[in-house]
Parts: C-alpha cells; sequence; structure tokens
C-alpha cells in the first residue's frame, strides 16, 4: 500500500520535508490552519442568526400593525426568508412556523397570519 504524502503545508503551502504524515510546516501553521476552520464554521453560525434573527423582527414589526393581514410579499420586501425557520408546531390544528417565539403560516391568498408563543413553551419541563 503506498502512502501519498503531503508535499505541501496545508496552510502556507511550504514544501514539507519529513514524516509521510506531516501536514504542517509547524505548530504555527497547525494552530493557524483550525482557527481558520473554526471562523468558518462560526462564520455559517453567524449567518444562518442573522437570517433567522431578521425573520423574527419581520414578524414582530409586522404584528404590531394588527389592522391588516400581511401578505407574503410584505414579508419578502422587508427581507424575510421563508427557508429559515426555528421550529414547525401546530396550534388549534394549522402549523405554523417559527422564528424564535414569533410564528406564521400562510394562509389564504396569500395572508400571513401571524402568532406569538409565550414564554413558558421553551422552558423544560412545560408543554
Ligand atoms: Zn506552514
Amino acid at each position: 500500500m503506498a502512502f501519498l504524502a503531503n508535499e505541501r503545508c496545508l496552510t502556507c503551502s511550504k514544501e514539507l520535508d519529513g514524516r509521510f504524515d506531516k501536514i504542517y510546516c509547524n505548530d504555527l501553521c497547525r494552530a493557524t490552519y483550525h482557527n481558520r476552520k473554526k471562523s468558518v464554521d462560526e462564520r455559517c453560525v453567524r449567518a444562518v442568526n442573522k437570517i433567522l434573527l431578521n425573520n423574527r423582527e419581520v414578524l414582530k414589526d409586522l404584528n404590531e400593525v394588527k389592522k391588516l393581514k400581511p401578505k407574503k410579499d410584505m414579508l419578502l420586501m422587508k427581507g424575510f426568508n421563508f427557508d429559515f425557520y426555528t421550529q414547525v408546531k401546530d396550534l388549534n390544528n394549522r402549523t405554523y412556523k417559527f422564528c424564535y417565539e414569533w410564528g406564521y403560516r400562510i394562509a389564504a391568498i396569500d395572508e400571513v397570519e401571524i402568532v406569538q408563543l409565550d414564554e413558558s413553551s421553551f422552558l423544560p419541563g412545560k408543554k
């Protein structure tokens, strides 16, 4: 069985010499590689959180204007992203998607019905 040696450091691309299992030229490059990887992970989490928090704000804002039932387009105009939500929950035999405590469902003719969950529904041991 042939071993394929890394010829270059994963971080700085400097040519490696020596052991087959070597993938960094030194500890600094090893640490740099792992820090970069970690920050990519964190960027993903931050990007998703940003979408979810914006969705939550949109639902909360539109709920303030009780007079009109918002249309799906109004949510889209405010940057709402329908692909992202934190949970799906049935209330009164209707299915709502939630972004944290604010939920919605698309009713007839693209009207959006917005609901808010009670804080207690998130506490452990309660339903
Ligand atoms: Zn290196």
